[in-house]
Parts: structure tokens; C-alpha cells; sequence
């Protein structure tokens, strides 16, 4: 888009057929909110809908709910509503526990299925918890983790890997591994892999059967609305279900929870990767969350994400140029998710100025700013004022107050 007035963004908003979307969201009078991929924005039916399974279904069913309003098979109903965000099919998704608990099981079972090979491969820069739960099962396992460049991962693969474990869209420069390459050269060596969903699902296209992808995660609270800590989901193919062993043996993934038996027996098909009892409130939210992608276009949606990110560079270059960004993500929009990265010296204290005019996105050490399009519920518009408030900040020294240099616990 060439013209960058407001009134070219508002009239693209005006065209947008995802206004109907935008009204399922609720966010508080004059915040413009571009950090949905760290925690999605509160869809306006969450509270009735949580408030309904509170006092309707425990208070009144109370323990019989789990029967009467199958809270027992939410873990698979919610798997069969992620699956098709992301190329699988229902019976390969289940939601369950946190993404960082998910990729332990997933790796654990992995590095078991290849007994003779000790390398976990992943990417240099991933996101910490990925890297760090590989740690822990390595340690366990008498595995190694070894990580190389995103350039060099594939020039990495040998057959001592048993498990490579990347991020599809990476949480800071947002770029994307080409997921159907990756997977057939694992393959070819023989090693399984592991796709980290986090910041794709409900954003980019995802494949996964198309890819002939073996195992994922992701979470439930970016994206998909599912709110503060909502329960993730894990992917397991068909043909890897019955011979993958979850290494958190708990009693819902036995083969009969309710016969009480002393040993355990994995239930068949992705349900042995469920450990303890679901989280019944917080996947009622997450259900809620997925409802505001009820009768979305997605591959529109996700053309749409692609577009605010290309706006936003646009704006970028023209409005702040010479203030100090550096754009760290692709600019090619085939090759980027939904946000956009710059690094500038003082991202820190310019984030803090821009939250407190109500201009929300985040910061990513060491020095990134990161702007996040959630296409759902962001418009042109909004990118048009942040990037105008972006270029003030910095233009009259705005972000310089001492108090914008204060550190906080969460970035
Ligand atoms: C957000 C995110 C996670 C989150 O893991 P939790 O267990 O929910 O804390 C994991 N991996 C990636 C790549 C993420 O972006």
C-alpha cells in the first residue's frame, strides 16, 4: 500500500471483512493493543461462558458435570477445534498441561523411540523454555542438546540426532522455518521432529499433515484467546500414536482411568499423552478463545496478519527513518508471522512510553522492539497511530523520562 495517510488506513478498515471479528474482542477504551501474540485479547463472551461453568455446571452438576457436561473429553473436543488451525486431523490433537510441560513429553518420547542416537538438534535463540526443557530431558536421558544457527540446521542433520526441535515462527524476529523441507530432510536422516506452534497457530498457515509433520505443541494464550496460562495443546501424527510413550505415565493417559488398576497401560491413540486431570475452567476460556474464530476465512485471516505487518514496515521506513530501528524481522511477508521486530538502543524505555499512551506491544532482550498483529481484532489504523507514536516518542525525547527506564519482573 503506497498511500500511509490515516485516511487510507481507516478506509481499509472500513473494507476489512473481518470487522464482525473484531467486535468479538473487548479491550479497554483507547489502547491500541499489538501484543496478541503474547497474551490474545479478552473475547467478549469469556466471561459469561466461564461464569455459566462455574455456577451452572459446578455449582449446580457439581461432580456429576464431569458426565453430564463431558468435562472429560474437553482435553480431545478442544484438540478437534485447534486441529484445523493447523493441517491436522481431530483425532491428532489433544489440549493439555502448559507448552513447556508438553515439549518434555514429546522430546522424552521421542529421544526413547531412537534409542541409539543422543542429540536433541535445535535452534540457536529459540525460545528459552524450548531450550531449556531440552536441557532437563537430555540431562535425564544421557542426551546431549546441540544448537546451531537457523541458516545451518539443516546442514546440521546427521543420524546421531534422534529428535530436532524447532519453533515454526520465531517469538522474536518472527521468521518462518520452511516446515515441509525441514521435516523431509529430519527424515531423510532419520531423526523425528518436533514443531513448536507457538506463535503460528491462529496467525500463519500451519500444514502439518501436508508437511508430514511428526509431533507439535503450542499455547493456548496468544493467538487462540485462551487467556492468562491457558492449557496448550500437542500434535501427535496417527502413525507415531501407538508406538510414542508419554514418560508422565498419569491416569488419564491410561488405557482406563476409572478401573483404578495398579499398573499402567497407555491408552491407545493421543490420549496416552494426557497426564493428570484437565483444567476444566481454564479450558472453558480457551474453548470461549476459540470461538472467535468461528466462520473465519483463515487463509484470508492470515493474509490479512501478513498485510498489517508489511503496513507496519512501510510506515516504518517512511515515518521513523533515522531514529535508530533496525528492522530484525523479513521483510518479505511470505517469510515472516504475524509480528515485526525492530532493535534500537533504547527499545526498553521507548516500549515503556509507548505502553503508557496506551500504544501496547513488548520488548525482547536485548534490544527488541516487538509489534504484534493479531488479525482478528488489529486494524490499519491501529498500526497508523502506533507508528505515530513510535516516531513522537522518540522525536521529542519522550521515552528518556526516568521512570520509562524502570525494570519490571514480566517483559
Ligand atoms: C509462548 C511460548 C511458549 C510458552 O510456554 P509455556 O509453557 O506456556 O510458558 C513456549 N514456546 C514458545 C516458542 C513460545 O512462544
Amino acid at each position: 500500500m503506497s498511500d500511509l495517510s490515516l485516511a487510507a488506513a481507516q478506509a481499509r478498515d472500513a473494507a476489512d471483512p473481518f470487522a464482525f471479528a473484531r467486535d468479538r474482542f473487548t479491550l479497554p477504551d483507547g489502547v491500541i493493543y499489538l501484543d496478541g501474540n503474547s497474551l490474545g485479547a479478552l473475547p467478549l463472551a469469556t466471561s459469561a461462558a466461564m461464569a455459566d461453568v462455574i455456577a451452572g455446571q459446578w455449582g449446580e452438576g457439581l461432580v456429576t458435570s464431569w458426565n453430564r457436561h463431558d468435562w472429560i473429553g474437553l482435553p480431545q473436543r478442544l484438540g478437534a477445534r485447534i486441529a484445523p488451525l493447523i493441517g491436522a486431523a481431530p483425532d491428532e490433537v489433544i489440549v493439555t498441561d502448559t507448552t513447556s510441560t508438553n515439549l518434555f513429553k514429546l522430546i522424552a518420547a521421542a529421544l526413547a523411540a531412537r534409542p541409539h542416537r543422543q542429540v536433541i538438534l535445535s535452534e540457536a535463540g529459540n525460545f528459552p523454555t524450548d531450550l531449556y526443557i531440552a536441557q532437563g530431558a537430555a540431562a535425564m536421558r544421557g542426551a546431549q542438546l546441540k544448537t546451531a544457527a537457523g541458516a545451518e540446521i539443516l546442514s546440521s542433520l546427521d543420524d546421531h540426532v534422534a529428535v530436532l526441535l524447532l519453533t515454526h515462527v520465531h517469538y522474536k524476529t518472527g521468521s518462518v522455518h520452511d516446515m515441509a523441507a525441514i521435516t523431509a530432510a529430519a527424515h531423510a536422516v532419520g531423526a523425528l521432529v518436533i514443531w513448536d506452534l507457538s506463535h503460528s497457530t491462529g496467525a500463519v498457515p500451519v500444514d502439518l499433515n501436508g508437511c508430514n509433520a511428526d509431533l507439535a505443541v503450542g499455547c493456548g494464550y496468544k493467538y487462540l484467546n485462551g487467556g492468562p496460562g491457558a492449557p496448550a495443546f500437542l500434535y501427535v501424527a496417527r502413525r507415531l500414536q501407538n508406538e510414542l510413550h508419554s514418560p508422565l505415565s498419569g491416569w488419564m493417559g491410561h488405557a482406563a482411568p476409572f478401573a483404578f488398576e495398579d499398573g499402567y497401560r497407555p491408552a491407545p491413540g493421543i490420549d496416552r499423552f494426557l497426564s493428570g486431570t484437565p483444567s476444566v475452567l481454564a479450558m472453558a476460556a480457551l474453548d470461549a478463545g476459540l470461538d472467535t474464530f468461528d466462520g473465519v476465512d483463515t487463509t484470508a485471516l492470515f493474509a490479512k496478519g501478513r498485510a498489517l505487518g508489511d503496513y507496519c514496515i512501510a510506515l516504518m521506513d517512511a515515518r521513523c527513518a533515522g531514529q535508530g530501528f533496525a528492522l530484525i524481522s523479513p521483510r518479505n511477508g511470505d517469510a515472516r508471522g504475524s509480528h515485526v521486530s525492530f532493535a534500537h538502543l533504547n527499545a526498553w524505555p521507548i516500549c515503556q512510553a509507548l505502553i503508557a499512551r496506551g500504544v501496547i506491544g513488548d520488548f525482547r532482550a536485548p534490544d527488541a522492539l516487538r509489534l504484534g498483529f493479531a488479525p482478528l481484532y488489529t486494524g490499519f489504523a491501529d498500526v497508523w497511530h502506533a507508528v505515530e507514536a513510535i516516531r513522537d516518542i522518540v522525536d521529542s525525547g519522550a521515552w528518556d523520562a526516568p521512570a520509562y527506564h524502570a525494570h519490571s519482573v514480566v517483559t
